[in-house]
């Protein structure tokens, strides 16, 4: 281990002389820091591990920044549950700390009249999840949204729009003032199980360090990490996958207040539009199944964005579309399968007091962090 590194860690943790932390937490991104900030508030001395140089440069800055109401994930998943539960103590905490957001609400459209049942169903599923959403006729949707083409549409009021940087910032904030530290550049490239706890690996050398809880909250790479633990039961960790989910920045004004999504497609929501804290709207994600994460984005995409685009906002100039930028979901189930909910598997699931790994936290992961860190804190007691 680099000595800098290794003095880096064990000074701001004080101590020196004894190599045992309380718990770590592998990855800084949204996920991470909120578990950070949970474990410290429990009063844990944690250590954070993130692998490049700065926190939440992974997928928590590649997102569409919306806070969810819970529309679409079937009853009783802890995607619906933690949706719903993150969402609310989501917005609390973005008027306690300053950190901008919007609820600026959100339309889901029926492009056509074959669609229409389809909205029925998504209000039902909604309903399931305790969010109530309000069918609009073509008409009072026109009226909400002038420049929209529908047949029908469904209003979510609870949805809105989040500053992710400053929300992870004051996670991060929070997490150091109760005594969390957090170190970069520092990847997690193995680990093995001993009585005292877990002996962890930075960057390819052993690290005296010794955690009594570890949580993998490593994103894409969960998977990966899992592997990395000497003896750790292959069969408890998924197999991953990636769907890249493209955007494309509108040139000019939005002509929108509300976000428009249309019918959700399989692996996402739709080619949708949504908009930032400065009023600017983007399009996107849209799905995309690849081998290996890459963040590159092909400008040729924008062709079927246009088509897709135009369905329900058939004025969407020429050469409008603008290359924005690409973020990649973490799918722990294949193309081919129903959509998995979030994995959050601790000691019961696996046997090995102490340590969670947390797979497939794709959307609403951002939106349910809150909620994940205080599930998750309570599993890391577990034994
Ligand atoms: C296209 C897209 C749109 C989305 N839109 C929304 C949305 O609008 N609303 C919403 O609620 N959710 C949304 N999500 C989901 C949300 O962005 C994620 O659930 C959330 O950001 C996941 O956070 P995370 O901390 O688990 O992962 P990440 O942000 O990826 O953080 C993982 C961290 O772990 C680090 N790491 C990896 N391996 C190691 C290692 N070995 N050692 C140390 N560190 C490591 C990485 O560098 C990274 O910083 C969207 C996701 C995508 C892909």
């Amino acid at each position: 281990m680099d000595a800098g590194l290794h003095a880096i860690i064990f000074e701001s943790l004080h101590c020196v002389s004894m190599n045992t932390v309380d718990a770590v937490v592998i990855g800084a991104g949204v996920v991470g820091l909120a578990v950070a900030r949970a474990l410290a508030m429990h009063g844990r001395e944690t250590l954070i591990l993130e692998a490049r140089q700065q926190f939440g440069t992974g997928t928590s800055s590649r997102n569409s920044e919306v806070v969810h109401a819970g529309i679409y994930y079937p009853q009783g998943s802890l995607k619906a549950r933690l949706c719903v539960a993150g969402r609310d103590l989501l917005y609390p905490y973005c008027e306690q700390y300053g950190i901008a957001h919007r609820r600026c609400g959100k339309l889901i459209v029926a492009t056509s009249e074959a669609q229409l049942p389809e909205l029925e169903r998504i209000r039902s599923a909604a309903q399931a999840n305790g969010v109530r959403l309000t069918l609009l006729r073509r008409e009072d949707a026109v009226r909400l949204e002038p420049e929209l083409s529908c047949a029908g549409a469904l209003h979510s009021p609870l949805t809105g729009i989040i500053d992710s940087h400053e929300y992870m910032l004051a996670l991060l904030g929070q997490s150091q003032s109760r005594g969390a530290t957090l170190v970069c550049d520092s990847r997690v490239t193995g680990m093995s199980l001993d009585p005292a706890g877990v002996l962890i690996s930075v960057n390819e050398q052993e690290l005296q360090l010794c955690a009594r809880a570890v949580i993998n909250c490593a994103g894409l790479y969960a998977p990966q990490v899992a592997r990395s633990i000497d003896g750790f039961p292959a069969d408890r960790i998924p197999t991953p996958y990636f769907a890249k989910g493209t955007y494309f920045g509108l040139a000019g004004r939005s002509p929108f207040r509300h976000l428009v999504y249309p019918i959700p497609e399989h692996g996402g929501l739709g080619v949708h539009l949504t908009l930032d804290l400065g009023g600017r709207a983007r399009f996107g994600p849209d799905v995309q199944w690849i081998d290996e994460p890459d963040y590159d984005v092909d400008p040729r995409r924008a062709d079927r964005f246009y088509a897709a685009i135009r369905e329900y906002w058939p004025a969407l100039p020429d050469e409008a579309l603008q290359p924005a930028y690409a973020g990649i979901r973490p799918k722990i189930s294949s193309p081919t399968e129903p959509a998995a909910d979030f994995r959050i598997d601790g000691p019961t699931a696996h046997g090995i007091p102490g340590l969670v790994n947390l797979f497939g936290i794709e959307s609403p992961g951002l939106t349910a962090s809150l909620a994940i860190a205080d599930y998750v804190a309570t599993l890391a007691c577990e034994t």
